[in-house]
C-alpha cells in the first residue's frame, strides 16, 4: 500500500478564490485525506484572525493544516494589484511551495504530500512544482467553465484574428462566440485586457498563455459549476469537470476561509424577525468600489424602494470617505434595515426572510444565490462579471439587469423600480426555484457534480 493519500490545495490569493478552495479541502478530508492548505502569508493571517474571532472557529483547524508561503510583495504594497501579484508569486511562491512538498517527504507526521489540487489562476508554476516533484495534480477554476474555454481558446482567438498573439488585445471585433449555443462574450472583458493597467496586460497575457499549456498536461480541470448551468460548453470543452455548486463559506455551521469576521449573530437574527421573502440583500464581493455618486443613489434606491435591506458596505467600498451615506439616511432606514461590514453570505441566501440578491455576479456569488434559489438585481463590476450577468438575465432567466443612465450612473429610481419588478416577477421565481433543484441535486449522492467529484477523488488516492 502507498502512503496516505495527502493533498496540498493552493489557492489564487484573493477571497472569491480561498473560500471555495476552503471547501474544496473539506470535502477532501471527508473522503479520507490529510490536507495542507497554502495560503499566503498574508491572507493566512487574515484566516486565522476571522477565524479567531468565531466561536469554536478555530476547531476546524484539527481537521485541515494551515501553511503560509509569501507572495512576494512588500509590506503594505496593494494587493489588489493583481497582475503584480501574479508575476511576484511566481517568483516568490514556487520554491516555498516546491520546499514544503519535499519537506513533507523528510519530516512530516502526516506524511508525504501525494498530490496537488491548484487554483488555475496560479498559472504553470504550481502545475510545473508537481511534475518536478513526481506527484498526481489536478487544477481548479473557480468561476464559470465558459470563461476558462475562453482561455482554453486563445489559440483559436488568434488564428481567427480576434485577438493579437503579443498581449491578447482585440483587434477587428468587440464580441465573440466560441459555438452558437455559448454565451456572448466582449472581448474587452478578457482577463488580461480588463485587469491592471495597459503595461501590464502583455505580461499577464503570457502567463495565461503560459498557463494553457501546462493544463493540458493535468489530471483534473475542475470547476465550481454544474452540468445543467452551462451544458453547452461542458459539451465541447470536456476537459472541464464541473463538481458544483459547492457549498462555500461554511462548514458545520462555522465560517471558514473568510477574510473579514462575518457578522453571524447580528445578521441572522435580524433575518429572523423578517416576514418570510421580503428582505433585499445587497452585497458586492471582496474587490468591488464605487465613486460617493453612486455609493449614495445605491443608498437612496434602497431607501425608495421602501422594503427591509441587509446591505454589506465593506469597510473599503466607499469613495474616500468610508461612511459617507446621503445626510439622515441611517437614521431614516434604521427601523427596516442593516448594515454589516461582511456577512456571512451563504447563511444569509439560505434564510427564508431573503427575497433578492443585488449582486456584483462574482462568480461564488452567482453560484449561491443559485443554490440557494434567491433571484437577482445583477450588477456587474468588470471581468468575468458581464459574462455572468448574461449568465442570470438571459440564459437563466434568474434576475434582471441594473442598467445605467446616459451619465452612466444606475439611478436611485432604476433600483427601486427594478427591486419591485424582480419581487413581483413570477417567472423569474420558477426559473430560479427549477435551477435551484437542479443546482442541488447535482451535488447530492448519484448527482452529476458529486460523481465527478468522487471520480477525481479516486483518481488521486490511486
Ligand atoms: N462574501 C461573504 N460575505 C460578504 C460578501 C461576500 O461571505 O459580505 C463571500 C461570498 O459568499 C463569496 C465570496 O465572498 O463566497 C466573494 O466571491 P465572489 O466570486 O462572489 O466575488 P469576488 O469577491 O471574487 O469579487
Amino acid at each position: 500500500m502507498g502512503p496516505a493519500p495527502h493533498a496540498l490545495v493552493i489557492p489564487f490569493p484573493a477571497q472569491g478564490h480561498v473560500i471555495p478552495l476552503l471547501e474544496l479541502a473539506h470535502a477532501l478530508v471527508d473522503r479520507g485525506f490529510t490536507v495542507t492548505f497554502a495560503n499566503s502569508e498574508f491572507n493566512h493571517d487574515r484566516v486565522l484572525a476571522a477565524m479567531s474571532s468565531e466561536k469554536n472557529g478555530m476547531a476546524l483547524l484539527d481537521r485541515i493544516r494551515l501553511a503560509a508561503v509569501p507572495d512576494g510583495m512588500a509590506p503594505g504594497e496593494d494587493r489588489n494589484n493583481l497582475v503584480k501579484l501574479t508575476v511576484q508569486m511566481k517568483e516568490h511562491m514556487a520554491p516555498a511551495v516546491e520546499e514544503l512538498v519535499l519537506r513533507s517527504r523528510r519530516a512530516d507526521a502526516r506524511g508525504p504530500i501525494t498530490c496537488m489540487v491548484t487554483d488555475y489562476n496560479l498559472g504553470s508554476w504550481a502545475l510545473d512544482v508537481a511534475r518536478r516533484t513526481g506527484i498526481k495534480s489536478a487544477s481548479i477554476w473557480p468561476a464559470s467553465a465558459a470563461v476558462l474555454a475562453t482561455l482554453l481558446s486563445i489559440p483559436k482567438l488568434v488564428q481567427d484574428d480576434i485577438i493579437d498573439s503579443k498581449d491578447g488585445s482585440a483587434l477587428k471585433q468587440e464580441t465573440f462566440q466560441l459555438s452558437p449555443d455559448m454565451p456572448v462574450m466582449h472581448t474587452a472583458d478578457l482577463a488580461w485586457n480588463c485587469i491592471g493597467n495597459h503595461g501590464c496586460q502583455a505580461a499577464l497575457f503570457r502567463i495565461i498563455v503560459d498557463g494553457v499549456r501546462a493544463v493540458a498536461n493535468c489530471d483534473f480541470v475542475l470547476c465550481n459549476s454544474f452540468h445543467d448551468a452551462e451544458e453547452a460548453t461542458f459539451a465541447r470543452f470536456p476537459k472541464i469537470v464541473p463538481v458544483g455548486p459547492f457549498l462555500t463559506g461554511e462548514r458545520n455551521g462555522k465560517a471558514v476561509g473568510h477574510f473579514w469576521p462575518p457578522e453571524d449573530d447580528a445578521c441572522i437574527s435580524w433575518l429572523d424577525a423578517q416576514p418570510e421573502k421580503s428582505v433585499v440583500y445587497v452585497a458586492f464581493g471582496s474587490f468591488t468600489m464605487f465613486d460617493r455618486l453612486q455609493f449614495q443613489e445605491l443608498a437612496l434606491g434602497l431607501e425608495l424602494s421602501g422594503r427591509p435591506f441587509l446591505w454589506v458596505v465593506r469597510p473599503d467600498i466607499g469613495h474616500g470617505a468610508v461612511h459617507d451615506y446621503p445626510a439622515g439616511f441611517l437614521d431614516r432606514v434604521r427601523n427596516r434595515s442593516m448594515v454589516v461590514s461582511w456577512s456571512p453570505q451563504q447563511r444569509v441566501l439560505a434564510h427564508p426572510a431573503v427575497a433578492c440578491f443585488v449582486s456584483h455576479c462574482g462568480w461564488n456569488s452567482t453560484m449561491e444565490g443559485v443554490r440557494n434559489g434567491v433571484p437577482f438585481l445583477a450588477w456587474p463590476y468588470f471581468a468575468d462579471q458581464f459574462v455572468n450577468q448574461d449568465y442570470i438575465c438571459d440564459v437563466w432567466k434568474v434576475g434582471l439587469r441594473a442598467e445605467a443612465d446616459k451619465a452612466g450612473v444606475i439611478t436611485k429610481e432604476h433600483i427601486a423600480g427594478r427591486v419591485g419588478e424582480l419581487m413581483g416577477d413570477q417567472g423569474v421565481r420558477k426559473r430560479t426555484n427549477t435551477l435551484k433543484k437542479l443546482a442541488q441535486e447535482s451535488v447530492k449522492e448519484g448527482g452529476s457534480s458529486h460523481n465527478n467529484f468522487e471520480m477525481f477523488v479516486d483518481a488521486m488516492k490511486a
